[in-house]
């Protein structure tokens, strides 16, 4: 996607050669108007797939699959990090090892809003190592519902993550593909 590609480079942070920081439209401050077209292209992707609901992980995934979601017009499920004491024990549970904190956590989705007759787009910011988006996989599984597919927003393609995936079968579409981040420079795939 040629305008978030364009973004990346005039506002992306090389903090290392493995991560990039984009804090200033996705993960700390959100521009509305080019996660809207982000919605909108991932939408264009999926195309002819029936989504019935949309399937994030908090925080930074959040707005991203709220456009997918208004652009469906279907709702929109973000697994918790933090089981809330309001949720009830009814609820599908992974473990993800995060990358950036390098920790590992449960998430955790309420059974009431997966169902088995859902078809699930699976929405999140970044890929790197895939656990994230293999978690949401293993919470769809449980619930019996059906994946569509994997969107992010950026990939590192030097990470394994998404092409993991897309060797076990599903379709990741990915709206930049960053092939390395060395000398500072953020190089496209
Ligand atoms: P994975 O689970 O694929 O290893 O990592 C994906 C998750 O880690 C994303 O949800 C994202 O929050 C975070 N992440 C991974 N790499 C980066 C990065 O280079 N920059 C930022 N800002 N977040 C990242």
């Amino acid at each position: 996607m040629k305008l978030l590609k364009e973004r990346i480079k005039e506002v992306g942070k090389v903090c290392s050669e493995e991560i990039l920081k984009v804090d200033s439209f996705l993960n700390h401050q959100i521009d509305p108007q080019l996660m809207k077209k982000v919605g909108e292209e991932f939408v264009r992707r999926f195309k002819g797939q029936e989504i019935t609901k949309i399937l994030t992980i908090e925080t930074s995934g959040i707005a991203v699959a709220s456009m997918v979601g208004l652009e469906l017009n279907v709702p929109v499920v973000f697994a918790r990090k933090n089981k809330p004491v309001t949720m009830n024990d009814d609820s599908y549970v992974s473990k993800v090892k995060s990358f950036t904190k390098n920790k590992v956590y449960n998430i955790s989705v309420a059974t009431e809003y997966l169902q088995k007759d859902d078809k699930i787009l699976i929405i999140d910011d970044f890929m790197a190592m895939g656990q994230a988006a293999q978690g949401l996989l293993e919470v769809t599984e449980e619930s019996g519902a059906e994946t569509a597919g994997i969107g992010v927003v950026i990939e590192k393609g030097f990470q394994p993550g998404g092409d993991r995936l897309r060797d076990n079968g599903i379709q990741v579409e990915s709206l930049a593909i960053i092939d390395n981040l060395k000398d500072n420079q953020v190089t496209f795939a």
